[in-house]
């Protein structure tokens, strides 16, 4: 069993049972727009959060355990969106477009050799001009537990062609670790270019 599904048997320490308050706050200042696409859903906390007022949301993971509940939560609350078992690194078979992309927490997970396939696989779902809205851990975050970090550079790197990095700053991914914050960057990327797309 892979690692997370492994980790939704019980609750993870990124599963907070609400959504993140980075993208609430995006929300309330209007930077969201349907149809949107979660990469990573986990539980689907961003996403129940956005169905809720009215967004066209999918979200996609590969952990079936999380989409198990995720679904279940969306009964349970009355609400209707979309989760998907589906590889964020093959989302060009998606064959789909997305005005807005969000993550929280998938793009720290990739190695170097996959941020490429990932990044352009992106590309090939975001409508021209969309937006990704990610929020990772940052190399700011003392330790070694938990997921790789990700610095600023990196950040740039990974989006230098045909992306726009419109912000890029320091924010809190929150954990159920004592209602405990860690330290991550939020970023918000725009798609400029149809480039093409890095086989996996
Ligand atoms: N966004 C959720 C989960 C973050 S943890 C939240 O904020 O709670 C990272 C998530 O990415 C996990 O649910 C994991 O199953 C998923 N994931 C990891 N690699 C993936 C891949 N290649 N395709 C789709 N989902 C992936």
């Amino acid at each position: 069993m892979s690692f997370f599904n492994k980790s939704y048997r019980h609750c993870p320490p990124w599963d907070i049972g609400r959504a993140q308050h980075e993208f609430v706050r995006l929300e309330k200042e209007g930077k969201i727009n349907s149809p949107v696409l979660d990469v990573g859903c986990g539980t689907g906390e961003n996403v129940l959060f956005l169905a809720k007022l009215g967004y066209e949301v999918t979200g996609i993971d590969s952990a079936k355990i999380a989409l198990r509940k995720a679904r279940m939560k969306a009964a349970q609350r009355g609400l209707s969106a979309e989760f998907m078992l589906y590889d964020a690194l093959k989302l060009l078979a998606l064959a789909r477009k997305f005005a807005t992309v969000i993550d929280s927490g998938l793009f720290h997970v990739f190695s170097d050799e996959e941020r490429p396939v990932f990044t352009s696989n992106l590309a090939a779902i975001i409508l021209p001009g969309g937006i990704y809205h990610m929020l990772c851990f940052s190399e700011l975050e003392p330790g070694s537990w938990g997921p790789r970090r990700v610095s600023q550079d990196e950040i740039r790197f990974a989006f230098s062609k045909g992306w726009e990095i419109e912000y890029l700053s320091a924010a809190q991914f929150e954990t159920n670790f004592d209602n405990d914050c860690c330290r991550a960057w939020l970023s918000s990327i725009r798609y400029k270019e149809k480039l093409p797309v890095v086989e996996h």
